[in-house]
């Protein structure tokens, strides 16, 4: 299904040109228009789905593959020392177009591109508690 008003349908769908480096019947990716680095990439399934939560397993098997030959390809053309594959969900993990994507982004040594988090810790006995209680609902 499609979601009217939704400008990755119409991206994916090749309704609105973009520039697209990979495409098959499931997915487009394009290259990012704000991107961290050139090179950066987003893939839009031609379907509309709101985040990753709506996906069927079978479709969500599909990305990663595709992720990891844009990867390759990015590696060869690039020469960049890293790729990072991310992809958010919710305005609160930083999604901001509420059309599952997923990011391919370039990365060099030393770029300081990307936030890290805070390594926090768990107290004793804590981490294995929530990996139970986490555990019974995956
Ligand atoms: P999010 O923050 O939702 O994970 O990522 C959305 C991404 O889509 C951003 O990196 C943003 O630059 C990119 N983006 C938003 N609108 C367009 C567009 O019209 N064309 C392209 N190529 N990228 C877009
Ligand atoms: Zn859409």
């Amino acid at each position: 299904m499609k979601k009217d008003g939704c400008i990755f349908c119409m991206i994916a769908n090749g309704q609105i040109p973009s520039a697209t480096i990979y495409e098959d019947e499931d997915f487009r990716a394009i290259l990012d228009i704000a991107p961290a680095h050139k090179g950066h990439t987003i893939i839009l399934p031609k379907e509309h789905f709101d985040n990753l939560y709506e996906t069927e397993d079978a479709f969500a098997a599909k990305i990663l593959p595709v992720a990891k030959r844009i990867a390759k390809a990015q590696k060869k053309v690039l020469g960049c020392d890293g790729v990072n594959i991310l992809q958010n969900n919710e305005p609160a993990a930083g999604q901001t177009v509420f059309h599952l994507h997923v990011h391919v982004v370039p990365r060099y040594n030393d770029d300081g591109i990307l936030p890290v988090w805070p390594q926090g810790s768990y107290a004793e006995g804590e981490a294995a508690t929530l990996a139970e209680k986490i555990a019974k609902e995956v």
